[in-house]
C-alpha cells in the first residue's frame, strides 16, 4: 500500500508504521490518536470503536479509528491488558506554527512489561519485564519493574529453572536476541509470554554502571538487552535504574509452580484470586511497596538461618510492643508509594500532588524513626539506617508547592507565595493589581501635588495617567511622556507605569511559564535524592512486612518457630492457617506433626473429607512461613530448614485442563523424586488416584519405597489404597498415622483429628449408605470387600499383594454385569437399565462422596 501515490501526511504515518510493525501506531492528529489500515480494524474491534474511513470518495478508501487525546492511557491499557504494544505518536511542533509538514516523532512504546502505574487494583504488585540471553550453554536471565527501578539478574542452568524463574516472576513480556536456542524459542513459546526483539545494544555509560557488580557474561548481555529495550521504547532517562543485583535461585526455597499453585500461596486455584491464599492470610501491610515486598518474599522463602533468625526476631518485637506497633501502622498508612513516586520523579512525570503525597510520606519518617528508638535501638539498626527522613526533600516541598495543587503543571497555581521573588510579582501584579494602581495614583497625587490626577486604561494605549488641563503646570517635565490630548485633559505614561503594565497584562501567562519552571527545578533536586528515596522506600516496606507478619502472629495465635540441625521436625497443635481463619479457631481440630530424625515417611490413612489434604497442606504451609521469617500456626514448632518443597495433590482436587490428569501427576511425582534431596520435603497426596485402582496402588507403593531408600526426603504421603499401611512392617523410616471418623446414628462423623497407626476400616460404603444407595448394592460391596480383606490375610509380602489383587480386579469388572438386581415386577425401562449399568460400573473407592452424591443425583433426574 506504501507503493501507491498517498497524502504527505499518509507517507508519513506509513514511514512510522514501518518502524513499529508489531505495535498499535497511535497517530496523533489535533485533539485526536487515530490508527489506520489494519491498526484501525483490529483497534476498532478490541476497543469497540467506530471504524470509518479516511478518504471515503477515494478509489481506496483508508479504514480509521481514533480516541480523544485525553482518554487515550484508558485504551492504551486495555490493548496493552491484552498484551499488546501501542506506540505513541505526538506532534512535535505547534500546528499553527508549523511551515509544511507537522513533524511527528513516537514518544513511547508502551509493552506488557513496561506499562506503568496501573492504578490501586496493581499496586500490590509488580510489573517484571524479563530478558534471557544464551551464551556458551549458559542461560543469562533479568528483570526489572520499570515504575520501582529494581533491576536483578542471574544465570540459570537449565530451562526447567528458567521455566521457574519467569512463572514465579508472572512476567508478561521477554526481551529476547537471536542467541537463543531451539528448544528455549520453544519453551518461551509454550509459556504464551510476548516475546520482543532486541537484537543488539550500543554500550553506554550508564549501562556500564548498572551491570558493574556482575561477573557472568551470560547474565551481563542479558542486563545490556534488557536496558537497551527500555532505552528504545521508553525514550526518556532511566535515572531511577537499580544497579542490578546478582540473585542466586538456589539460596531459596524451591517451591516449583506446580507446588504454589496447589498450596495457594498467591492465588486461590478455584477463584484464581487472592482470597483464601497464604499471601491473604499474612497481608496486613499498610504500604503497597510493603504489599509487593510480601508477594517477593513469598515467592522466595529463605535457607540461610541467620537471616531467618533476623527477620524472626524483629517480628518478634512488634508483637510484644502492642502500643508502639500501632503507631508505625499509623506512620504507614499515611505513607504513599515512595518507590513508584521515585520512579515517576526520574520519568518527569509527576505533578504538585505527587509531590505532596511526596512530601507527606517523607513527614512521617522521623515519628517512625522514633518509635523503633524507643523500641530496642539494637536489633532495629539496620532499619533505621536506612530510615532517612530527606529533610531537605520535605522542606523543599514544603517551601515550593502550594497545598492544594492542581493536577496540570502547566496552569500555575502550584507554587507557593514567598518561594520566588519574581514568581511573587507576577502573583502581586496578578492578584492586587488594582489595589497596586490604586496605590500608585495615591503616590503620584502626593508627589505632584494634583489631587484630581487618575490612572486609567485603554485599550489603545494600556494603563495612563490623566491630569486635567489645569493642572498641567504642576507635573514636572522628566518622567511624563505624553500619550493623548483631550478637550480639558491629557493623558501621559511613565517607565513606572508602563513596567507595571507590563507585569499586570503579561502576568498570568508569565507566572504559568515560570511557575512549570520552577516546579521542573524542583522536581530535578528531587530527582538527585532518587537513590536515597529508594533505600528509604524498601525499609519502610520491609518495616510495613514485618509488622504485618507481628499483626498476624498475634490475630492467629502464631508461634515463633525454632530450626532443628538433626532432621527432628516438631509441631504441636499445628493447624492449616487459612482453613482455621475460614471455619473458625473453635470449629478448627488442631493436630502434632512429628518426626523424629529417622522418620522420613509419614504415611496418612483415612476416609475422603477427614482432613488428610488439609494437614499435608498445614505442613508446608509452616515450613513457607517459618523460612519467610514469620510465626507459624502451632502451640509449639521446631523445624528442620527445608531446601525445596515438592507437592503432589491428589487427582480429584485439581483443575488442571488439556493434559491428562494422570500424566500430570506423574510428571510432578517426577519432579520430585529426581530433584528432591535429603534436605526436601515431598507431599504426595493421593497418589496413583488418576488411573486404575491396581496399578495406581502398585506405582503408589513403589514410589513410597523410591523415595524411603533413595531420596530419603521428610515426606507426607496420603492415600487411600489400605492395604499400602503394611508397608509399615518392611520400612524402618516409614509411620503409620491416620485420621479417624466415626459412625454415629448412621451419619459418618469426621474427627479430623490425627492419630498413630492405619485406618482400621474403609468408610467408602458407609459413604455409599449415607448418599442413599440401593440396599442391595451395599450388601454387595461388603461382600467384596470382605473377600478383599480375606485374601490380603494371605497375602504376607505387602509387595506381592497388587500383582495378586489384579487378578482380583477381573472380578471386579464383572460386577457391573453380576450385579444381584431382583427383578422387579415391572419391566425396567431403558433409562433404568442405563442407570444401572452405571451404577454398577460406578469405582467407588476412586470418588469423593461428593462426587457420589452427584452421580445419584444425575441418575434420579434421569429416572424422573
Ligand atoms: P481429605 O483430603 O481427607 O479428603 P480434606 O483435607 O480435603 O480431606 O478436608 C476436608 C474438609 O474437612 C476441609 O475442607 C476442611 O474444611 C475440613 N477439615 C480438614 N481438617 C480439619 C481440621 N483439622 N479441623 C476442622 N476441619 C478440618
Ligand atoms: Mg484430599
Amino acid at each position: 500500500m506504501a507503493k501507491k501515490k498517498v497524502t504527505p501526511m499518509m507517507e508519513q504515518y506509513l514511514a512510522v508504521k514501518k518502524q513499529y510493525p508489531d505495535a498499535f501506531l497511535f497517530y496523533r492528529l489535533g485533539d485526536f490518536y487515530e490508527m489506520f489500515y489494519d491498526d484501525a480494524i483490529k483497534g476498532s474491534q478490541l476497543l469497540e470503536l467506530t471504524l470509518t474511513q479516511r478518504n471515503k470518495n477515494s478509489l481506496e478508501p483508508i479504514p480509521m479509528c481514533g480516541v480523544p487525546h485525553h482518554a487515550a492511557k484508558n485504551y492504551i491499557d486495555i490493548l496493552v491488558d491484552k498484551g499488546y504494544k501501542v506506540a505513541i505518536c505526538e506532534q512535535m511542533e505547534d500546528p499553527k506554527l508549523a511551515k509544511g509538514m507537522v513533524k511527528r516523532e513516537v514518544v513511547q512504546l508502551v509493552t506488557p512489561g513496561t506499562i506503568m502505574d496501573e492504578g490501586a487494583s496493581q499496586a500490590k504488585s509488580n510489573n517484571y519485564l524479563t530478558a534471557l540471553h544464551e551464551q556458551a550453554g549458559q542461560l543469562g536471565f533479568a528483570y526489572v519493574d520499570l515504575s520501582t527501578g529494581e533491576l536483578k539478574s542471574t544465570v540459570v542452568n537449565n530451562l526447567a529453572s528458567l521455566q521457574n524463574e519467569i512463572l514465579s516472576l508472572h512476567t508478561k513480556e521477554i526481551v529476547v536476541d537471536q542467541s537463543l536456542s531451539a528448544q528455549t524459542k520453544e519453551l518461551l513459546a509454550k509459556l504464551k509470554i510476548l516475546s520482543s526483539h532486541q537484537d543488539d545494544y550500543q554500550a553506554q555509560a550508564e549501562f556500564s554502571f548498572i551491570s558493574q557488580d556482575l561477573h557472568e557474561a551470560s547474565e551481563i548481555e542479558a542486563v545490556m538487552h534488557l536496558l537497551m529495550y527500555l532505552k528504545v521504547t521508553q525514550k526518556r532517562a532511566l535515572a531511577h535504574l537499580q544497579k542490578a543485583v546478582h540473585y542466586e535461585p538456589a539460596n531459596y526455597l524451591k517451591l516449583d509452580h506446580y507446588a504454589k499453585r496447589n498450596l495457594e500461596l498467591l492465588v486461590n486455584s478455584r477463584t484464581n484470586k487472592k482470597s483464601g491464599t497464604l499471601l491473604w492470610l499474612l497481608d496486613a501491610t499498610k504500604t503497597a511497596m510493603g504489599g509487593r515486598l510480601l508477594k517477593q518474599w513469598l515467592e522466595r522463602p529463605l535457607l540461610n538461618q541467620a537471616e531467618i533468625e533476623a527477620r524472626l526476631e524483629l517480628v518478634a518485637i512488634l508483637k510484644d510492643n502492642f502500643f508502639e506497633r500501632s503507631s508505625l501502622q499509623e506512620s504507614l498508612s499515611k505513607v504513599y508509594d515512595l518507590e513508584r513516586l521515585a520512579g515517576r520523579v526520574a520519568f518527569g512525570n509527576v505533578n504538585g500532588r505527587d509531590l505532596l503525597q511526596l512530601k507527606t510520606s517523607l513527614m512521617e519518617v522521623p515519628q517512625i524513626r522514633y518509635v523503633l528508638e524507643q523500641l530496642a535501638g539494637k536489633q532495629f539498626a539496620d532499619l533505621l539506617a536506612k530510615l532517612d527522613p530527606l529533610e531537605e526533600v520535605v522542606d523543599l516541598i514544603d517551601r515550593a508547592i502550594v497545598d492544594e495543587p492542581p493536577i496540570s503543571v502547566t496552569d500555575g497555581n502550584l507554587i507557593k507565595a514567598g518561594y520566588d521573588p519574581k514568581l511573587d510579582e507576577y502573583q502581586d501584579a496578578m492578584k492586587n493589581g488594582k489595589l497596586w494602581l490604586a496605590q500608585l495614583e495615591a503616590s503620584e497625587r502626593e508627589l505632584t501635588g494634583i489631587h484630581n490626577l487618575k490612572i486609567g486604561f485603554n485599550r489603545v494605549f494600556g494603563y495612563y495617567i490623566e491630569v486635567t488641563k489645569a493642572n498641567l503646570a504642576k507635573l514636572p517635565k522628566d518622567r511624563y511622556q505624553r500619550k493623548q490630548t483631550l478637550t480639558n485633559a491629557e493623558r501621559f505614561i511613565t517607565p513606572e507605569l508602563k513596567e507595571k503594565e507590563d507585569l499586570i497584562l503579561g502576568a498570568e501567562s508569565k507566572a504559568y511559564e515560570l511557575e512549570y519552571q520552577l516546579f521542573v527545578a524542583v522536581r530535578d533536586q528531587i530527582k538527585d535524592q532518587i537513590k536515597r528515596l529508594q533505600s528509604l522506600a524498601q525499609a519502610l516496606a520491609k518495616l510495613d512486612v514485618l509488622q504485618s507478619f507481628a499483626v498476624v502472629s498475634e490475630d492467629a495465635h502464631l508461634v515463633r518457630p525454632t530450626f532443628t540441625s538433626d532432621k527432628s521436625l516438631v509441631i504441636k497443635d499445628g493447624f492449616h492457617p487459612v482453613v482455621e481463619k475460614v471455619v473458625g479457631r473453635q470449629s478448627y481440630v488442631p493436630n502434632d506433626i512429628i518426626m523424629s530424625p529417622t522418620k522420613q515417611i509419614l504415611l496418612v490413612t483415612g476416609p475422603n473429607m477427614s482432613g488428610k489434604s488439609t494437614y499435608m497442606r498445614q505442613l508446608a504451609l509452616t515450613v513457607i512461613m517459618a523460612q519467610i521469617g514469620c510465626f507459624v500456626p502451632a502451640s509449639q514448632a521446631a523445624l528442620p530448614i527445608f531446601d525445596q518443597i515438592f507437592t503432589r495433590i491428589g487427582a480429584a482436587d485439581d483443575l488442571i485442563s488439556g493434559e491428562s490428569t494422570f500424566m500430570v501427576e506423574m510428571k510432578e511425582a517426577n519432579e520430585a523424586l529426581q530433584n528432591a534431596s535429603e534436605n526436601s520435603l515431598l507431599l504426595f497426596d493421593e497418589i496413583g488416584r488418576g488411573t486404575a485402582t491396581y496399578d495406581g496402588m502398585a506405582l503408589a507403593q513403589a514410589i513410597i519405597e523410591y523415595v524411603h531408600d533413595k531420596v530419603k526426603a521428610k515426606t507426607v504421603f496420603s492415600t487411600h489404597y489400605h492395604e499400602l499401611t503394611d508397608l509399615e512392617q518392611t520400612l524402618a523410616h516409614l509411620e503409620n498415622i491416620h485420621v479417624g471418623a466415626v459412625e454415629k446414628d448412621g451419619q459418618l462423623v469426621f474427627l479430623h483429628k490425627v492419630e498413630a497407626g492405619p485406618a482400621d476400616k474403609s468408610y467408602g460404603i458407609h459413604v455409599a449408605k449415607l448418599a442413599g444407595m440401593p440396599s442391595e448394592l451395599l450388601t454387595r460391596a461388603d461382600k467384596i470387600l470382605t473377600k478383599l480383606e480375606a485374601h490380603k490375610q494371605d497375602q504376607v509380602s505387602p509387595a506381592a499383594k497388587p500383582e495378586e489383587l489384579i487378578k482380583e480386579e477381573g472380578q471386579l469388572s464383572l460386577f457391573a454385569e453380576e450385579t444381584p438386581v431382583e427383578p422387579k415386577a415391572k419391566p425396567v425401562s431403558k433409562q433404568a437399565d442405563k442407570v444401572l449399568k452405571e451404577l454398577g460400573q460406578l469405582n467407588l473407592m476412586a470418588l469423593t462422596p461428593m462426587e457420589v452424591m452427584n452421580a445419584v443425583y444425575k441418575w434420579q433426574q434421569e429416572l424422573e
